[in-house]
């Protein structure tokens, strides 16, 4: 009896170390025990290692989870698509310019999936001479010069986070994307199941989001 405690007790304090704490909301917000996404994996890759050198993509732990599990089920259910990341928040959360939420490890950027003139997945590059990706405006159709957005790849993208979520305990608070966008989501082989089960932000947001799609994720924390 007294080793089944002590090894709960072990079980507890371990789970408890992993385990991040989120304070406050998006907007006004920190973080403890946050974790640093990884550059890269097998189908996906941060926006610029700078990211990753200057500590700009730390996340909560199931978030984390949910993120990475995501593209791990993405390369047996979508194996054609490259992914790509972009800003998500300090190890110690607070304010993140030139973002104005991304506080308390719930807020991830992904850069749109995109496809070049003769259909393969590939990265548009996220450089200082385009503001790291985020300076490129793709038109109301999805492209920009030989790029085109994969909306596909985004709808699979974004079913496999909700899920994922699901499985941590926590949800998807709201997606971000240009309001331009919407239908051609609603319109790929996931659109019902989009919106049945996510919320699309519908006004305009204080920028664009034409490369990027902005999600909150809905985790209980503290005041
Ligand atoms: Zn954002």
């Amino acid at each position: 009896m007294k080793k089944v405690i002590i090894v709960l007790l072990l079980f507890t304090i371990t789970t408890q170390a992993k385990m991040s704490q989120c304070f406050g909301t998006t907007s006004q917000g920190r973080i403890e025990n946050s974790i640093q996404l990884p550059p890269k994996g097998d189908n996906f890759i941060i926006y610029n290692s700078l990211g990753s050198l200057l500590g700009r993509n730390y996340v909560h732990s199931k978030v984390y989870d949910a993120v990475i599990n995501s593209y791990a089920k993405l390369t047996e259910s979508y194996p054609r698509a490259k992914y790509k990341y972009g800003e998500t928040g300090w190890q110690n959360g607070g304010e993140f310019k030139p973002h104005k939420t991304h506080q308390n490890g719930l807020s991830v950027d992904f850069m749109v999936p995109v496809t070049d003139e003769i259909g393969n997945s590939v990265y548009f590059d996220s450089d200082l001479s385009n503001k790291f990706g985020y300076g490129i405006n793709f038109d109301k159709n999805g492209k920009y010069k030989a790029y085109t957005i994969d909306f596909e790849a985004i709808a699979l993208h974004l079913v496999q986070l909700h899920q994922e979520s699901l499985k941590q305990g926590i949800d998807i608070w709201r997606i971000i994307i240009t309001p331009e966008y919407h239908s051609k989501l609603f319109q790929t082989t996931q659109g019902k199941y989009l919106q049945k089960n996510l919320s699309f932000m519908k006004n305009k947001a204080w920028i664009r989001h034409d490369e990027h799609y902005h999600v909150d994720f809905k985790v209980k924390c503290k005041n």
